[in-house]
């Protein structure tokens, strides 16, 4: 099976922040061979105090441990540079940063690390007192946003399964509305924090980050049109662009997404691929459990079917339609290869624009072929 490239790397560090090297090279990912492309990856940073919750994160979104692992990691001693590669469209680095970690010390290189940096997610534990956290938090946000305004800020309010529903909503809006004060009394009320009630044992992490993700993405619009035209065109109720690893949705159509369509196509994702890596042919050198010919047919028993197909190496499509209208896979397969030409013309454009981080890619004219059907499909 495909996987990330996963060079993860630790930086030795001993924990004394004026130890650290002023010279540590932020810039250039360890291995790229075109600094210019690294200058073009959106960088996600995760930080947030010690014992939050970063490493599991990390590595239950990005490398599939399953949340019970996490009771074993090590505390964070380093700061990880974790570059997941895994398309064109999700290329990012998390910084794993040890919370005890004084990192206002002039020893560090600010503009290096804030300069490209698309996101910065702040985990903060829901389940301890908060209030150190949300002193560092308004450190780190005000620092980051002096050297770079457009900078996404990210709040994890993290390990909420610990929490009951009404708690929950609590230690949200008392958390929101601390940090927006610290904020406005620091003279930094522009500055605008998303917040996401996340967990690793539950899909919400995986939702969370699939939206951030989405903020980096500049072809989301694009990407978002081509899933409505498709649905329009194929009587499709929902569909979701999946990064097949990460199970992070890239992009969906227009319609609101509820958590239970979303669990259900991670779950299809899980399967398909644990059904092909068992018994999918091997390859010589390394098995292919998601490949061009993957796709996936499951019927629930409610009259709903779910649909995978691959859209590239590392993107499928998973869509949920109505039985009935299943009948019309041909038309659906058509579209669905109209789809692909379509999204591919959107990556090409991608790597010809000299900086996507900068150039908004807002419907690109694309010749995939003409979708057919109007959205009412009729025997
Ligand atoms: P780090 O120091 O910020 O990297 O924190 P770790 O990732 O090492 O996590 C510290 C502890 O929090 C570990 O024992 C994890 O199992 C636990 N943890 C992480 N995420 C969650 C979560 O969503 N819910 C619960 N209940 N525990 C979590």
């Amino acid at each position: 099976m495909s996987s990330y490239q996963d060079d993860e790397e630790g930086v030795p560090f001993d924990g004394q922040a004026s130890s650290f090297p002023k010279e540590f090279g932020y810039g250039a990912f360890d291995g790229d061979q075109d600094n210019n492309s690294a200058d073009h990856k959106p960088r996600i940073l995760l930080m947030g105090l010690r014992r939050s919750g970063k490493s599991s994160i990390q590595k239950v979104v990005f490398h599939k441990m399953s949340p019970n692992e996490t009771l074993f990691l090590e505390s964070t001693n380093k700061i990880v540079k974790d570059d997941i590669n895994n398309s064109s469209f999700v290329q990012f680095q998390i910084w794993d940063f040890p919370g005890q970690i004084d990192f206002f010390d002039n020893c560090f290189d600010f503009d290096n690390i804030f300069g490209g940096c698309g996101a910065l997610v702040f985990v903060i534990d829901a389940q301890d007192d908060y209030l150190d956290a949300l002193n560092k938090l308004n450190l780190i946000v005000t620092k980051a946003y002096k050297v770079n305004q457009n900078i996404k800020f990210e709040v994890f309010i993290h390990k909420v399964d610990g929490l009951g529903d009404d708690s929950k909503m609590e230690c949200q809006r008392d958390i929101h509305q601390r940090a927006i004060d610290d904020l406005s009394d620091s003279g930094f009320d522009q500055i605008h924090l998303s917040f996401h009630l996340t967990s690793i044992y539950d899909h919400s992490i995986f939702e969370a980050f699939s939206k951030v993700v989405q903020k980096l993405i500049t072809q989301l619009p694009a990407l978002e049109n081509l899933l409505n035209i498709l649905n329009t065109n194929s009587a499709i109720e929902k569909s979701f662009l999946f990064d097949v690893v990460s199970k992070i949705y890239i992009a969906t159509d227009s319609t609101p997404v509820d958590m239970q369509s979303y669990e259900l196509c991670c779950d299809m994702i899980d399967v398909a691929i644990d059904l092909s890596s068992i018994y999918g042919v091997k390859e010589e050198q390394e098995p292919a459990a998601f490949d061009e010919q993957s796709s996936s047919l499951i019927k629930l028993n409610n009259g709903t079917v779910l649909y995978l197909r691959e859209v590239n190496k590392f993107l499928a499509l998973v869509c949920i339609l109505r039985e009935d209208n299943f009948d019309h896979k041909g038309i659906i397969d058509y579209n669905f290869l109209c789809f692909r030409n379509a999204i591919q013309q959107v990556f090409e454009l991608r790597n010809k624009s000299q900086s996507p981080m900068t150039n908004s890619i807002g419907s690109p004219v694309v010749n995939g072929g003409h979708l057919m059907g109007d959205g009412h499909l009729s025997p």
